[in-house]
């Protein structure tokens, strides 16, 4: 795993220096490179021709078991079906993953933690995310951290620091995986692209509603089903009146995450427009926002915020979704 490419992910890994710590917690955004990093420094504390964490030769047997994800000094705990991906992308808008990584799976690391190294003198756990350990599967965890083997690094990713107890907290390196800047991302992403032309409205879209985060842009754009969705919304919301019905029905078949991902930009662009201020995230339908605007107040439109995060509290209840959302568009404000 080379960083090349990633110039964004120098100045983390600096941070971390020539060795591993016993403990470490990687946190940034979603889609920001945190795996790649990981498995990057993994590779390099494994490799059998370099050392102080320089960059893996990929040749030697170490490297190639790495490659293989056969090493038996490696282990990724992961909650998604393709845990040794190179990136650490699960921004996917339908993708459904379990949420929680449980003290059944942190238990199996077992005498993988007390054996000593196969191959060289390291072994290495990543957690990822780290974010969804509950309160049995984070006291499993501290017991590994509290009596930790000289051979064993953990890296843990979490998109807070915050959501990790205090007491693991205060046993790890803490590196903040930063975003670049908008015009980095962008031009990585030309860079990265296999298509001639990628639709400037739509990446910068992209990049805006991922926060920067390179990985988790590129796989928006290319989520032809996001912005289906938000097309088809935009464009019920600005029939007059709204059919809260039709809007019911299709927000029906969409995950919550992605429609809070399509309403939340567009009532800040409502209010932002609204305040006499510019969009932000819908330069490209100018001609829907208008409509959808109409003669909408701010005040209105935090009113139907409100309603929104309350639908969205209850959104996982499985029953009634449909009369949840009929209900929530009926209050949208019309004039
Ligand atoms: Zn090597």
């Amino acid at each position: 795993m080379q960083l090349n490419q990633y110039a964004w992910l120098d100045e983390p890994k600096a941070k971390i220096g020539a060795n591993l710590p016993p403990a470490m917690l990687m946190h940034g955004l979603t889609g920001v490179g945190k795996r790649t990093l990981a498995l990057h420094l993994a590779q390099s504390a494994l490799c059998e021709k370099v050392s102080l964490l320089q960059t893996p030769c990929e040749t030697c047997p170490s490297c190639r078991l790495f490659q293989a994800e056969t090493h038996p000094d490696f282990k990724i705990l992961s909650n998604d079906e393709s845990d040794a991906s190179a990136d650490d992308v699960r921004a996917s808008t339908n993708k459904k993953t379990k949420q929680v990584i449980g003290v059944k799976t942190v238990r199996e690391l077992g005498t993988f933690c007390y054996t000593k190294p196969h191959r060289g003198h390291a072994k290495i756990i990543i957690i990822d995310p780290a974010d969804n350990l509950n309160q049995n599967a984070s006291n499993a965890l501290l017991k590994n951290l509290e009596e930790p083997a000289e051979f064993l690094h953990f890296i843990l990713l979490a998109k807070h620091s915050e959501s990790l107890i205090p007491t693991i907290l205060s046993r790890c390196l803490k590196v903040h995986v930063k975003s670049p800047e908008l015009k980095i991302t962008s031009s990585w992403i030309e860079q990265q692209s296999s298509h001639d032309h990628i639709d400037e409205h739509k990446k910068e879209l992209a990049i805006r509603l991922s926060g920067c985060a390179p990985f988790a842009s590129t796989k928006l754009i290319e989520d032809v089903d996001f912005f289906e969705h938000r097309d088809k919304i935009l464009s019920l919301l600005s029939q007059t009146p709204i059919n809260a019905f039709s809007l019911a029905a299709l927000c029906e078949k969409i995950e919550t995450p992605v429609i809070q991902r399509i309403f939340y930009p567009l009532l800040h662009d409502l209010l932002m427009i609204g305040l006499g201020g510019d969009m932000v995230f819908h330069k490209d339908k100018v001609a829907e926002i208008t409509r959808i605007k109409r003669s909408l107040t701010p005040k209105r439109i935090t009113h139907w915020q409100d309603n929104f995060n309350d639908y969205l509290k209850s959104a996982n209840h499985p029953l009634n979704r449909r009369l949840a959302l009929e209900a929530l568009f009926l209050k949208w404000p019309q004039t």
